[in-house]
């Protein structure tokens, strides 16, 4: 018990010794419209209402406070709540089962345990609920438990009073233009200016992820740590953007966010570090003697840099610089090669001058045509349409099973019922007869006759049980029967079930008829009831396009247009006209 509530006694004495140097009165336990009432420098104690009281089974109560030989839980009332001691015996203990971390009791059993007074510390104030005719209901708070209890009007040490010390302070403290303000008294204008600073750092706040969410849907983040990421935003929640660079989405607080940035700056600093990467790319090319390719990438890197907006940037002149040194010397290397680039393609600047004099058109990135060698038919892809399935890939026909999506039921085969599987189509089933219970024998009371045994008796003479019943055998009685005149009862055949102790009932499933209905048809089972069934198209495979026969796939006509350019070479590359042209479709 002192171990818990020694913080607490500490934290009054804290408090108090703190208040009484600064003169703050502490703030109330709870806010009321109602009022407060004030104990006076002596602890006062309330008295409970009842001596004892009787705890119901699983009731789970708050432990106020916990001891190694008692226990005190509270008994919440709004009318005021109670205290309960109860002593650490195997009698009690073995009823109670701590719950929610040893905040709380469950009574696994009803018990009866005695009350005991609630203590009301000198100089505490009680925010009241409501005022009755005879006392109060006010809050009290004690370890994290803030409850009603009563106090009596009669009780000394108490006064009342409509408003709470530390507003009675605060009101004073005001005339002397005085505001509390996270423990401290401050000027209004001081107030003011911490008002004006919040509202200014939220105004930032505000501002900042305003610039940061757009920058990130431009696809670029810069973090705190000079991290940059490159990538899509994906969405937002509170403070936070969920953005996927690299294949991988991670949730980014507001606060990892490199400050002072507005979007223009963070885009600018995001293609900066995307162009540094292409233009790394282009000098690994470019070492590699891929000159078409380095050239790409510098001019990739290159245009990047001349969407960025912010010139402001150092880094920005720096990379452009580099762009253009590499295009530079991209050139300068081909030039004394005597080679030129075409669509990023390295050639010979003799041949690619004459194959563009000659108007002649760039095939595959590979080979020079003249434009009226590319093939009409397939425009140059070297593939069409698959004729036999028209582009489809698989061919639909009508299905050979059935007509219209039904055929005969397998079960029935189109009778339409089928045996009943209960009673195996007869209509009845078997049951035990209800009279004999299956014995197929019943007794009846009688006089006298003969007795046929329906187990065998051991010998004549000896005493033997049939049915439960003692049959005495006569010495003179042969087996298998013997008269006896001193029994009441007798066991005959049963007169419902004639011995067999089995009845016949009607069939409960098929009601008697031993035939159960069944639809005549059922769905097809080749197409599903569909009707049409589809089937991989034999002519392209299901790859829905083949080989263009006008130009066997290759795109052109003809042959590619050589460097130096041999005489005969346009004769025989015309397209075939339409007269020889042949059919793909057999
Ligand atoms: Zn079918
Ligand atoms: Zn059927
Ligand atoms: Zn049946
Ligand atoms: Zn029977
Ligand atoms: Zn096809
Ligand atoms: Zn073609």
């Amino acid at each position: 018990m002192l171990k818990k509530l020694l913080p607490y006694i500490f934290s009054i004495i804290i408090c108090n010794t703190i208040f009484a140097q600064s003169l703050t009165p502490p703030l109330p336990v709870k806010e009321s419209t109602e009022g407060y009432l004030n104990t006076s420098a002596k602890e006062i104690q309330l008295t409970p209402s009842v001596k004892n009281f009787f705890i119901t089974q699983q009731s789970e109560l708050p432990v106020y406070e916990d001891t190694p030989s008692y226990i005190v839980v509270l008994y919440e009332k709004d009318d005021g709540s109670l205290l309960f001691k109860i002593p650490k015996v195997i009698r009690y203990v073995s009823l109670m089962l701590m719950t929610d971390n040893s905040k709380k009791v469950l009574f696994r059993g009803a018990m009866e345990a005695d009350t005991i007074p609630i203590k009301i510390s000198a100089g505490e104030e009680l925010p009241v609920d409501r005022i009755l005719d005879d006392g109060y209901i006010v809050f009290l708070k004690r370890n994290n438990l803030l409850f009603k209890v009563y106090v009596s009007k009669s009780e000394t040490g108490i006064s009342f009073s409509k408003k709470n010390r530390f507003d009675k302070y605060a009101e004073e403290q005001k005339k002397k233009n005085l505001y509390y303000y996270k423990g401290e008294w401050i000027s209004k204008e001081k107030l003011d200016e911490i008002k004006k600073e919040a509202e200014l750092q939220e105004a930032k706040r505000k501002d900042k992820l305003k610039n940061v969410k757009a920058a990130a849907e431009e696809g670029y983040m810069v973090l705190k740590n000079s991290e940059i990421l490159e990538g899509r935003f994906n969405g937002i929640a509170k403070d936070q953007i969920l953005f996927n660079a690299g294949g991988f989405e991670r949730w980014i607080k507001l606060d990892e966010t490199a400050d002072g940035m507005n979007t223009a700056q963070i885009v600018s600093i995001g293609k900066i570090f995307s162009a540094g990467k292409m233009l790394e790319k282009a000098n690994a090319l470019y070492v590699n003697n891929e000159l078409g390719q380095a050239m790409r990438f510098a001019t990739k890197c290159n245009n990047l840099l001349k969407e960025i907006q912010d010139n402001s940037n150092p880094d920005l002149k720096a990379k452009l610089k580099a762009a253009e040194n590499l295009s530079d010397k991209i050139m300068k290397t081909l030039k004394a090669e005597n080679k030129s680039l075409y669509n990023y393609q390295v050639f010979k600047t003799d041949e690619l001058n004459y194959h563009l004099n000659e108007k002649h058109i760039l095939f595959r990135n590979s080979i020079w045509l003249k434009p009226e060698q590319l093939c009409i038919r397939c425009n140059g892809s070297g593939l069409i349409d698959c004729p036999v399935c028209n582009g489809l890939g698989y061919i639909s026909k009508h299905c050979p099973n059935c007509k219209n999506g039904f055929v005969q039921c397998t079960i029935c085969e189109g009778r339409g019922w089928r045996s009943c599987p209960q009673c195996n189509g007869n209509g009845y089933i078997m049951k035990k007869c209800g009279k004999c219970n299956g014995s197929g024998y019943v007794s009846v009371t009688s006089l006298g006759g003969y007795y046929r045994p329906y187990r065998p008796v051991v010998s004549p003479g000896v005493i033997a049980t049939s049915g439960g019943i003692v049959v005495n055998i006569p010495p003179t009685c042969y087996y298998p029967s013997y008269y006896y005149n001193d029994f009441s009862y007798r066991r005959v055949k049963c007169d419902i079930c004639g011995g067999t102790g089995q009845m016949q009932v009607t069939c409960p499933k098929c009601n008697g008829s031993g035939r159960l209905p069944c639809p005549k048809v059922q769905i097809c089972p080749v197409c599903g009831g569909k009707t049409i069934i589809n089937s991989v198209c034999n002519e392209c495979h299901g790859k829905k396009k083949i080989s263009c026969p006008d130009c066997e796939g290759k795109g052109y006509h003809g042959k590619a247009q050589q460097f130096p350019p041999t005489q005969k070479n346009n004769v025989e590359n015309q397209p075939p006209g339409k007269g020889t042209e042949k059919m793909s479709v057999p």
